[in-house]
């Protein structure tokens, strides 16, 4: 059942050809079976899952079922869980059940999924590689000894192994389409404010957005449908109808432009992954698709402007996390200030320390304007460029990512080659705007993403571009050969 995808899933249970609780106890047996391997999964909610599963089966055989009733999956551990651990990947968080769901867990939940479980991720969602969270790397499941990429690196490892059919992730810089990439995965970036960030731990609020992770645009588009949507709650989520993104799935590309950013294909892309562009170029080109290179001017400074940007913003996030409220605290303080500065001090590991210290350097008196305002206004350039590029054109394509998944402790010696395989993706929230990956191949047997971006709330359009491409494709349908 693993090597389905979620809407053939749906349709099984659906059919009654197997109840929820029998698809539950298969993934909670690959999840028992192949975690230890992966470590994708920080907690199992089994007993959680059992019940959700009886109860969308009576949903199922009552005839009230939805079109995601009864369908397993997993939430990256920044997603709110009422009563279950919600640790952020940190030692901060280790101890705290969250009080309340989160709006996309609530929603989820309503739509009658069944939750598996919580997913290992970057401390704070900061790192591109999985290898800063406090419960240790997750493991590439088609090459053990890389990365599965970062910060949603459990979200894409448990998809791509089949231990679950889909995941949620949260993407400030690339955590949902990178990670998507190195795995041979598909997902979705939506626009800011598409999806409520009520309840998903705030690292850069500003950048910071929830999405889907599957293995088809098919799967993305059911998905997105269940999670998308208004929050009063989160006051930047925009009040703009949800629409059926499985409806327009079909339509037919002959006639879409589609713009290449030269600047995406210059410079050190590996050549594994431009070959793998090319050939998907070629299918859609039979397609009727028109191609067209554009430019991109200020995509250069992305990354630089990022670094200053979201540091600044989880500066002032993580000062919640002071031993007093919630979370970790640390032994026998002696007074106020020794009861923050250990508390913090153990709490939090070596990367978010250095995003915090830069952050705090950079919003100080006399500096802010050198450093936040003027990232702020490349802000501005950056999305001006896409601006004009989506006047010109309906969507961009280019890489995901640089080069395929990298070893594992390859690049943690060196934040800066760390940031840099962002480098495609960090604009895009800049931006604000919609993104996805999807896998075109492979390059030295590991998988290849191809990222397509969209104007503001083209989502749909993004899905329907993705799709036709795996219907005309198979490498979604891969499976690492360890876990087939
Ligand atoms: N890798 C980037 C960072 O470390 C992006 C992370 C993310 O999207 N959450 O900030």
């Amino acid at each position: 059942m693993h090597d389905k995808t979620l809407s053939e899933l749906a349709a099984g249970l659906k059919q009654r050809e197997f109840s929820s609780q029998e698809l539950t106890r298969h993934f909670l047996d690959r999840i028992a079976r192949h975690n230890e391997t992966l470590n994708a999964f920080v907690t199992v909610t089994e007993e959680h899952a059992m019940a959700a599963a009886q109860a969308a089966d009576a949903r199922l055989s009552g005839g009230d079922g939805g079109p995601l009733t009864g369908i397993p999956l997993a939430q990256k551990d920044i997603f709110c869980t009422l009563g279950i651990k919600t640790s952020c990947g940190s030692k901060m968080l280790d101890n705290f059940p969250a009080p309340y769901d989160a709006t996309v867990v609530a929603k989820l939940k309503d739509a009658g999924t069944v939750l598996l479980g919580k997913l290992n991720m970057d401390e704070f969602a900061m790192g591109s590689s999985n290898e800063t969270s406090y419960y240790g790397t997750v493991k590439n499941p088609w090459r053990l000894d890389c990365v599965p990429g970062g910060s949603s690196g459990g979200s894409a490892a448990a998809v791509a192994a089949g231990l679950t059919p889909a995941a949620t992730g949260t993407d400030t810089g690339g955590s949902i389409r990178q990670p998507a990439a190195f795995c041979g995965i598909t997902g979705l970036k939506p626009t800011y404010g598409r999806v409520s960030r009520w309840g998903m731990i705030a690292f850069a609020s500003s950048l910071d957005q929830g999405g889907p992770m599957a293995r088809s645009a098919e799967d993305c588009a059911l998905m997105l449908g269940a999670m998308a949507g208004f929050d009063e709650k989160d006051s930047t989520s925009v009040n703009q109808p949800v629409p059926d993104y499985t409806a327009t799935l079909n339509q037919d590309l002959a006639g879409l432009k589609v713009g290449l950013p030269k600047e995406f294909f210059e410079g050190e892309l590996d050549s594994g992954v431009a070959q793998a562009l090319e050939q998907a170029i070629a299918e859609y080109k039979k397609m009727g698709v028109a191609f067209k290179e554009i430019s991109l001017p200020n995509i250069g400074l992305s990354v630089p402007a990022y670094y200053v940007i979201a540091p600044s913003e989880c500066s002032s996030n993580l000062a919640r996390y002071d031993g007093v409220r919630y979370g970790y605290r640390c032994q026998d303080p002696k007074d106020l200030e020794d009861l923050y500065l250990r508390t913090r001090g153990e709490g939090f590991g070596a990367e978010v320390k250095r995003r915090i210290l830069i952050g705090t350097y950079a919003l100080s008196a006399g500096y802010y304007d050198a450093y936040y305002l003027k990232a702020q206004k490349i802000r501005r350039l950056i999305a001006d460029d896409f601006k004009r590029a989506l006047e010109e054109v309906d969507v961009l394509l280019g890489p995901t990512t640089p080069t395929p998944a990298f070893g594992i402790g390859e690049k943690t010696g060196d934040p800066i080659a760390m940031y840099l395989s962002d480098i495609f993706t960090i604009a895009v929230n800049l931006a604000g705007l919609p993104g996805m990956s999807l896998p075109v191949g492979f390059a030295d047997g590991k998988p290849v993403g191809m990222q397509l971006i969209g104007n503001y709330f083209d989502e749909a359009r993004l899905l329907n571009v993705a799709h036709r491409y795996q219907q005309a494709t198979d490498w979604h349908r891969r499976l690492p050969e360890q876990f087939a």
